[in-house]
């Protein structure tokens, strides 16, 4: 493992960035000021180029990450392990446009059309984050995630001798219908752990 690092002034304030090589395998590090006498709180971040840099409504992982990196503008400690690899959940950009394709053109979900291309729903594997955690020092973890296979990863991550104190859930929505009908199939069908009730408050009576 070998990394570069520099510091950025950002619209979140002046952050961190870092970049750690794994034979070849690239993963992003952004963090404010770190205090380890205190948790951290953690996200781990997949990448979506279509929302994130070419504004796609149909998911909402632009406005988590935002939602996240906001937060860094607290005295808190932050810290978002991203994986540029992860796009489509691991499928790669190019298969996910199939995905979106049959979604769009045989009225799919998400999780109809990967089945139908015969993709698997989550083929990411999040465990670089833990020698990128534990490089720096961290032991008491906030955990920022609605989505069960990263609660999964939470066994490996107390495995390797941190301490997950809870998980916080991370509710954001863009507004549109295409991300509100992604949104309930991610909680009905992939048992995200967001309240549907809740959600539904939160956001149809405001935003819809
Ligand atoms: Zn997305």
């Amino acid at each position: 493992m070998e990394f570069s690092k520099t510091k950025i002034p950002t619209i979140y304030g002046e952050l961190y960035f870092w970049c750690f090589k794994f034979d070849g395998q690239e993963v992003y590090v952004i963090t404010n000021k770190l205090k380890l006498t205190n948790p951290v709180n953690l996200r781990l971040h997949s990448a979506c180029f279509t929302s994130e840099i070419f504004g796609s409504l149909k998911c909402d992982c632009k406005n988590q990450l935002n939602k996240f990196l906001n937060q860094m503008k607290s005295k808190d400690s932050y810290i978002l392990v991203y994986f540029p690899s992860h796009e489509g959940r691991g499928i790669g950009f190019f298969n996910k446009l199939k995905v979106y394709e049959v979604q769009r053109k045989l009225n799919l979900d998400t999780y109809e059309a990967n089945k139908f291309l015969g993709f698997p729903i989550d083929k990411r594997d999040f465990s670089l984050a833990i020698p990128i955690l534990k490089h720096f020092k961290i032991k008491d973890i906030i955990l920022y995630t609605n989505n069960p296979y990263k609660i999964s990863f939470i066994k490996k991550l107390k495995e390797a001798g941190f301490k997950i104190l809870k998980r916080k859930e991370i509710i954001s929505f863009n507004g549109s219908s295409y991300c509100l009908n992604y949104l309930l199939t991610k909680i009905k069908k992939g048992n995200h752990l967001i309240d549907e009730r809740i959600f539904k408050e939160k956001f149809l009576n405001e935003e819809i």
